[in-house]
């Protein structure tokens, strides 16, 4: 699940770490880096954090 993988490719970008425009023919290019993901493509996944979150809540009520 989310524990193995803890990063998902960026939404906006698609993983490119940037964004694609397309010109006035309608071809692909290269756009601006992404911002969303600081252009490495990938996002952390709201699951992984709220799994850090539950685990150190559990860590330290067992103590
Ligand atoms: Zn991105």
């Amino acid at each position: 699940m989310c524990a193995a993988a803890p990063f998902g490719p960026c939404r906006k970008c698609r993983g490119f770490g940037f964004e694609m425009e397309t010109d006035r023919k309608g071809q692909l290019k290269r756009g601006k880096n992404c911002r969303r993901c600081k252009a490495s493509g990938r996002r952390i996944r709201i699951g992984r954090w709220i799994f850090n979150r539950a685990q150190r809540l559990y860590r330290e009520g067992t103590r």
